[in-house]
């Protein structure tokens, strides 16, 4: 029997009448004649609750103990989910990361899947039963509890879907699948059919919040389709799959948003061998995930060295920069938190030209300072102000006709 791994995210489980509605898809799927895996997060707004809570005590908490508080949001939805199959007449049981074997590495808050034990699934599959897995959480090999970082459960439905064998992995959501960028924001947006992995893991890791950026590396790895679709609505989605054929005239085929972020910039740092490495060093032994980084020589004796990290990492990034700053012989240390990065990104820009200009001069039109620039074959990141970066994002959309299908661009 093929295996039908379904994702559903928070706001698609958020009450009663929505569980029983994502329940009611899990039996359709088994009547089609599939064996289900239901991939659940937690509740509505519940992680985000959960975090408050947490922050009401203590403004830094522990990570260990905020895996342990967040992982519940999760193991209460899988339960209900499973009660409320039942209610229906279906068999079903719900497990928590543990309890499948979701094995993650110690890196609390962001931790990493190591290995996942199908045994259980599949057993209880062959009963006859739909098995609820409680997303965004593992375990370490000393039994801590670990989280996989915000959005998550994307990770989990994707990486189980590719350790079960599953013909698809569906996401259901509270969009009817890709666009061109993030339809909240940029009205216009339109709805792709499908998406290559690597196009859609830059998307990702650049803020397209839709997916998890993790969960594209398992599915470019393993080789899982994966189906982003509406939970409110039956219709096609979009499919991320390997390749999707390159249409001639396409440079741009989307834009992101990345909001929660900060620049820290070392200012006049000795230029010689080995600082940059000592920086970075530091930085890893802290765990901070260094997204950007810009050096640049101002003259023979003195560089500046700037990076980007995710807003959560700023004070772990600090501190360590702070330990270091003496060794490297920085003049000073400058770090920015209101800013965003806004990025188009496209396979296409390989073979084209104008595109940056294309996009600085979107920028100047609509009047955004660009604070720095990154880019790399297929991309190109503006740091800007944040409270200028929505306005950034359309001007960007409006310049590459990112309103258009990716047919009515290639025809122009
Ligand atoms: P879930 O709770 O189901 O995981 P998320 O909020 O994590 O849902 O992701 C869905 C949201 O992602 C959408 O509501 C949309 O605002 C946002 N989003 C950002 N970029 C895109 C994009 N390129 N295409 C579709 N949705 C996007
Ligand atoms: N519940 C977690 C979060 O809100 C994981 C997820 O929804 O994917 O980030
Ligand atoms: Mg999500």
């Amino acid at each position: 029997m093929p295996i039908l791994v379904q994702k559903f995210g928070g706001t698609s489980v958020a009450n009663a009448e929505k569980i029983r509605r994502a329940a009611q898809k899990a039996i359709d799927a088994t009547k089609k004649g599939y064996q289900v895996v239901v991939v659940a997060s937690a509740r509505g707004h519940q992680t985000d609750h959960l975090v408050a809570d947490a922050m009401e005590l203590n403004p830094n908490p522990p990570k260990r103990e905020m895996d342990q508080l967040l992982s519940t949001g999760e193991q209460q939805t899988v339960s209900l989910f499973a009660i409320a199959l039942e209610a229906m007449g279906h068999k079903a049981i719900s497990f928590t990361g543990f309890q499948v074997g979701m094995i993650t590495d110690s890196t609390h808050t962001k931790a990493r899947i190591k290995s996942i034990d199908a045994k259980r699934i599949h057993k209880e599959l062959k009963e006859g039963k739909i098995v609820i897995v409680a997303g965004f959480q593992g375990i370490d090999e000393n039994d801590n509890i670990t989280t996989l970082g915000r959005g998550g459960s994307d990770t989990t439905a994707v990486a189980i879907a590719a350790a079960v064998g599953a013909e698809v992995c569906e996401i259901f959501t509270d969009v009817n699948g890709i666009y061109t960028t993030d339809p909240r924001i940029y009205t216009k947006a339109a709805k792709m059919k499908e998406i290559s992995y690597d196009e859609m893991l830059e998307l990702a890791s650049l803020g397209a919040g839709v997916m998890h950026s993790r969960s594209i590396e398992f599915g470019k790895k393993y080789n899982v389709k994966i189906h982003v679709r509406s939970s409110s609505e039956d219709v096609e989605g979009t499919y991320i799959i390997g390749e999707v054929p390159q249409m001639e005239g396409i440079a741009v085929s989307g834009a992101t948003i990345q909001r929660d972020m900060a620049k820290i910039s070392l200012v006049g740092i000795d230029n010689k061998p080995g600082n940059a490495a000592k920086v970075f060093h530091r930085l890893a032994e802290a765990k901070v995930v260094v997204n950007d980084i810009m050096q640049t020589e101002v003259s023979t004796d003195k560089a500046n060295l700037a990076f980007t990290v995710a807003a959560s990492d700023l004070r772990s990034a600090k501190e360590a920069i702070e330990s270091i700053k003496g060794e490297v012989k920085c003049d000073s240390v400058f770090t920015r938190e209101d800013i965003a990065e806004v990025s188009a990104v496209g396979v296409g820009m390989r073979s084209h030209y104008g595109i940056a200009e294309k996009m600085f001069s979107a920028l100047a039109k609509a009047r955004v300072n660009i604070d720095s620039i990154t880019t790399s074959e297929i991309r190109i990141s503006c740091v800007v102000d944040k409270d200028q970066a929505e306005k950034a994002l359309i001007a960007v959309c409006d310049a590459f006709d990112l309103d258009k299908s990716a047919e009515k661009r290639a025809k122009k």
